[in-house]
């Protein structure tokens, strides 16, 4: 599952959205639409909330709060099919206006002529999972948080639109005709272990153990997937993980890559599988088994394919992997590389300043504050110590946060709540004139925290700073350049990134 609003390490799945978008994606984002609206809601697909200016919906005199029910016959009960069938050059569609008043409009258009519409949501109503993971991130939040966060989605539509990792597990004939009619390719796969019984005891449901038939299905049917092992010790680590590569890597080229990624556990897991989070040891032997892999990978076809989370090397306290390792960052969205690209980003800004050192220093002494989780704060610390290498009058205070909501293991930036920031900030020595906090702790397309606390509110109670938001190394850099006319913009692309976004 990938519910947009945690983050792909979380739940095991990727969750990814994290945006920087699902390859999937790509085909179809210029009709604009978002998955998460959805969720958990039978809210029926079609209904436009935005019409472009000078589009064709325009045009055709659609407005929002029009839902399209039907394209040359055929009922669309999504984004894929409505793509499918839009694409022919002469259209009969029908409309139901907001007032209820139902209308045929027939109309010719250029092949790859969009509708100019966004609707409310990509799909009819979103698929939900079926199995009952025994690291299933959703099932370890916190009581009495937002319904939304608690959505278990495994859809292959989103899958393709958005980059959702799903299981397989609930997939029907029907469905497996839809993916080779529309030739819904790459798709991403939780394996978790290729071992039948292995992968029963991770999903808990009888229909994980047909793996390899169901990656065959998709094979059959011409479509490559990404994959991901969601890591846990003494289950599908050690010999089943070596076993679980070795057979995906058999089935290359319709395995794009494999990102294996250690499981997450917060303070309000129930569930009595017992489950261990990896430490430095455990974490650099699942680096030193790995790179085995990737340098046979490397030589026999040139690439990683095989990518760790960057908790891994956070935790066991290793360097980053260098940008060549990332092959592209394949799996961005599952959040494998985000780091490296996070460092990326804010050199090749650091480089661009290089050429108008004198235009961004600051006039007086300025001192902006960083907000993180505990994981990011060490190269966060190294790129402050940079920039103010480069930026005259500026100090940078990296601030870690530990996580008092979901549990002190809990050390992302994307699971910080506005309350724990609150307090953090509150705690400081002494307060500064600016504040960065990350953009993956705000809710997708607001600003609100995990918690419900507002950006807003957060803004009331100091008054005397400037607080915005930061989702990448690029923004990171320009926030700190000049963060005076810095401006955090929420948009589509922050949403999708948020499970992502830094840190
Ligand atoms: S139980 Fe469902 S939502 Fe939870 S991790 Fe497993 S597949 Fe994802």
């Amino acid at each position: 599952m990938n519910n947009p609003e945690l983050p792909a390490y979380a739940t095991g799945s990727p969750e990814g959205n994290a945006l920087w978008r699902g390859q999937g994606a790509a085909p179809l984002v210029g009709f604009g639409a978002t998955p998460q609206e959805s969720f958990g809601v039978k809210m029926g697909f079609g209904k436009i909330v935005k019409v472009t200016e000078g589009g064709l919906a325009e045009e055709l005199g659609l407005s929002a709060g029009d839902r399209i029910l039907a394209v040359n016959d055929v009922t669309v009960r999504d984004l894929i099919e409505f793509s499918f069938m839009f694409a022919d050059d002469e259209i009969d569609m029908l409309v139901e206006h907001e007032d209820g008043e139902r209308e045929l409009i027939s109309f010719d258009k250029g092949y790859d002529e969009e509708i100019g519409a966004e609707f409310e949501s990509a799909v009819d109503a979103i698929m939900p999972c079926k199995n009952h993971c025994v690291f299933c991130f959703v099932d370890m939040i916190a009581p009495n948080m937002r319904k939304s966060l608690s959505v278990k989605d495994d859809d292959f539509r989103l899958s393709f639109l958005y980059g959702n990792f799903i299981t397989l597990t609930n997939m029907t004939d029907a469905d497996y005709k839809r993916i080779e009619k529309y030739h819904l390719s790459p798709l991403y796969v939780s394996v978790q272990a290729i071992n039948p019984e292995v992968r029963t005891k991770l999903l808990r449901t009888p229909r994980a153990a047909n793996i390899i038939k169901d990656l065959e299905r998709l094979e059959n049917a011409g479509v490559s997937y990404h994959t991901q092992i969601v890591l846990c010790k003494g289950i599908n680590d050690g010999e089943e993980l070596e076993r679980t590569i070795r057979e995906l890597y058999e089935r290359r080229p319709n395995v794009l890559s494999i990102a294996v990624v250690p499981v997450g556990v917060t303070k309000y897991r129930k569930d009595k599988f017992p489950l261990e989070q990896f430490d430095k040891d455990s974490a650099k032997k699942v680096i030193e088994d790995m790179e085995v892999w990737q340098e046979k990978f490397r030589n026999e076809f040139g690439e990683t394919f095989l990518y760790l989370g960057d908790e891994f090397y956070i935790t066991a306290e290793q360097e980053i992997p260098q940008e060549d390792y990332y092959d592209g960052y394949p799996q961005l969205e599952n959040g494998i590389g985000l780091t490296r690209k996070f460092i990326r980003d804010f050199e090749k800004k650091l480089r661009d300043n290089r050429f108008h050192p004198s235009k961004f220093s600051y006039s007086k002494p300025y001192t902006i504050d960083v907000i993180c989780g505990v994981s990011a704060g060490k190269f966060l610390k190294d790129l402050a110590k940079r920039a103010m290498g480069e930026l005259k009058n500026l100090t940078v205070n990296v601030i870690p946060v530990t996580n008092g909501f979901f549990g002190e293991r809990v050390n992302v930036s994307g699971l910080l709540t506005g309350k724990d920031i609150l307090t953090a900030l509150k705690n400081r020595p002494n307060e500064s004139d600016g504040i960065i906090i990350p953009c993956a702790a705000l809710r997708s397309g607001e600003e609100v925290f995990l918690d419900d606390y507002s950006l807003n509110e957060l803004r009331a109670e100091f008054p005397n700073a400037k607080i915005e938001a930061v989702k990448n190394g690029g923004k990171f850099f320009k926030a700190l350049q000049n963060f005076i006319k810095y401006k955090y913009i929420d948009n589509a692309d922050a949403m999708r990134l948020n499970n992502a976004g830094y840190i």
